[in-house]
Parts: structure tokens; C-alpha cells; sequence
């Protein structure tokens, strides 16, 4: 599985930081950044709530 951030939608809302800081991590400029773009398959779960969380639709999992 891998995460897919599409960088035109992102508008740095931070909501899939909030649910899965592990993964996704906001810098001091509102930057989104990856910390694993490639989570281990234990963590579907939550990396799948964080991604329907994005208010925007600028998450998506890659098979
Ligand atoms: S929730 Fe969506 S808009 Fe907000 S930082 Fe994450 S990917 Fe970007």
C-alpha cells in the first residue's frame, strides 16, 4: 500500500495529521509532508481513516 497526496488539492488542513501522525506530519509553513509514504499493511485501518478524512479528496492508497 502507498499513499498518494495529490499536492494541488493539499491545502495543508492538517485533519490526517490529527488522525495518523505517524504518517503524516504538517510543518511550520503548513507543508504536508509523508514521514512513510509506504505503511506496513497492519496499519490499513487507520491510514484509510486518515486519508477519508481529508476534507479535500487529496488523499488516495495506491494498491
Ligand atoms: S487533510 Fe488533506 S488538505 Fe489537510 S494536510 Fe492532509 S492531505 Fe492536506
Amino acid at each position: 500500500m502507498r499513499i498518494h497526496v495529490d499536492r494541488d488539492r493539499c491545502e495543508g488542513l492538517g485533519m490526517c495529521e490529527a488522525m495518523a501522525h505517524e504518517f503524516f506530519e504538517l510543518d511550520d509553513d503548513d507543508v504536508m509532508h509523508l514521514r512513510d509514504e509506504t505503511p506496513a499493511e497492519e496499519h490499513r485501518g487507520q491510514v484509510a481513516a486518515a486519508v477519508a478524512s481529508c476534507p479535500v479528496l487529496a488523499l488516495s492508497l495506491v494498491d
